[in-house]
């Protein structure tokens, strides 16, 4: 190697000759040091390569400028690499979002989903507790991404289509981290700067992927600098995963996927209830210590006809008064999908069962679909890369 000419250099640390398992992002401090360990390097190098992998993301092991050029050539020869996720489709939506195929360990690509805010109301889809105000039109002030913590999903809700996929795998810390670092890669964010929220809503249930899915979180609140207050985490009521959850000390806020306000509807719609029903559900939730002004979020997909009656929303407040803990409620029209059997209440329907609640006390809100053309709103993740009617961006030739 000769020791000028930058671009040489880059090439040979890039060769793609490290073998697969030696990647370092997604690795925590402290596995990067076991990893490592041959280099016996001091902490603070260790720091440094953190630094390089989750602040500055950098794609080669030579962006490490923090280190001396003979330390990134020894770490690339034995093998190592960055392994910075790379999104390889893009497609676009009309109102903005973008639906990205990361590429994932394997061959399997991984679905994430970017929302910017621009001139919309802020409490429809920003999960978090504060309201910045209006945003300037046609620029995002904030934006949400979506992230998925499996391939495919084993929770067979009948009204979702990621569901039709069945569990395909479980993702890494690493490409869960991966997917925000890649998104925020494309469009040049910075956490300390630019207001990013996380949503764990992707495809696939966090909490049957339940350690990688917390050390990407660790990863992504102390390493990339995303606030825990910041991040969302939706589960469709996997009990003993609430009761992990509820003793992490770093956590995102959390969302139930409730979907029903009684049991019997609950099972046609979620047949995972006649596992852990609502009650199971409520009391594991009752055990997850609430930080100041925190309310767990109830997420109800309005199905037509199914559960979006009158008599619903009235269960639904006592069910919420029964709880006892502060909640809200965040309601959807239900996002349709090829050969899946529900229908979408109308606008007006879905802001009556809206006004139910309100006048009951409950607060609801209604989240606006996001990225429907391009089958990345709610419950659309399948890895649709064609015969749909949708805008898409080549990558990668
Ligand atoms: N598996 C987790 C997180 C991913 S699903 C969970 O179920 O909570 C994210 C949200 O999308 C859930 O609240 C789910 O109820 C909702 N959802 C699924 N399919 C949908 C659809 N077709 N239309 C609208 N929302 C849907
Ligand atoms: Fe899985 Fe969530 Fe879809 Fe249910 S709604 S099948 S838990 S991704």
């Amino acid at each position: 190697m000769t020791s000028s000419g930058g671009e040489l250099r880059t090439t040979i640390l890039d060769a793609g000759e490290a073998p697969q398992g030696k990647r370092l992002f997604g690795l925590s401090n402290e596995q990067l040091t076991d990893t490592l360990r041959e280099f016996s390097l001091p902490p603070y190098r260790i720091r440094q390569l953190g630094d390089a992998l989750y602040r500055q993301r950098v794609r080669t092991l030579d962006g490490i400028t923090t280190w001396p050029r003979d330390l990134r050539e020894r770490v690339a020869r034995a093998g190592f690499q960055i392994g910075m996720p790379e999104i390889v489709q893009t497609f676009r939506s009309v109102d903005g979002t973008e639906r990205y195929l990361i590429a994932g360990d394997d061959a399997q690509t991984v679905e994430t989903v970017w929302m910017p805010e621009g001139d919309d109301s802020p409490q429809e889809t920003d999960f978090s507790a504060d309201d910045d105000g209006p945003a300037e039109p046609g620029a995002w002030s904030r934006a949400t991404i979506c992230v998925s913590s499996q391939i495919g999903c084993a929770v067979n809700c009948q009204f979702c289509l990621t569901a039709r996929l069945g569990i395909i795998r479980n993702l890494s810390a690493g490409e869960i981290a991966g997917q925000v670092a890649a998104v925020l890669n494309r469009h040049g964010v910075e956490p300390g700067r630019d207001r990013i929220n996380l949503v764990f809503m992707g495809m696939g249930e966090p909490f049957l992927n339940f350690d990688p899915f917390i050390a990407a979180v660790r990863l992504l609140v102390s390493e990339m600098g995303i606030p825990e207050s910041r991040m969302t985490v939706s589960t469709s009521g996997i009990v003993p995963g609430i009761l992990r959850f509820a003793q992490e000390p770093v956590r995102p806020r959390l969302a139930i996927s409730l979907n029903a306000s009684n049991n019997p509807v609950r099972e046609t719609v979620m047949p995972i209830t006649r596992k852990w029903d609502i009650d199971q559900i409520i009391d594991a939730v009752r055990k997850v210590p609430l930080r100041a002004r925190e309310r767990v979020t109830f997420e109800y997909v309005l199905l037509g006809g199914v559960n979006d009656q009158p008599q619903h929303a009235d269960q639904l407040v006592k069910l919420i008064r029964r709880a006892n803990f502060p909640a809200k409620v965040n309601l959807i029209a239900w996002n349709p999908g090829p050969d899946v059997p529900f229908t979408t209440p109308c606008p007006e329907e879905v802001a009556a069962f809206q006004q139910r609640l309100r006048e009951q006390g409950i607060p609801a809100f209604v989240r606006r679909p996001r990225g429907r053309d391009i089958y990345a709103a709610c419950g659309q993740l399948k890895k649709t890369v064609s015969s749909e009617p949708l805008v898409e961006i080549r990558e990668r030739a």
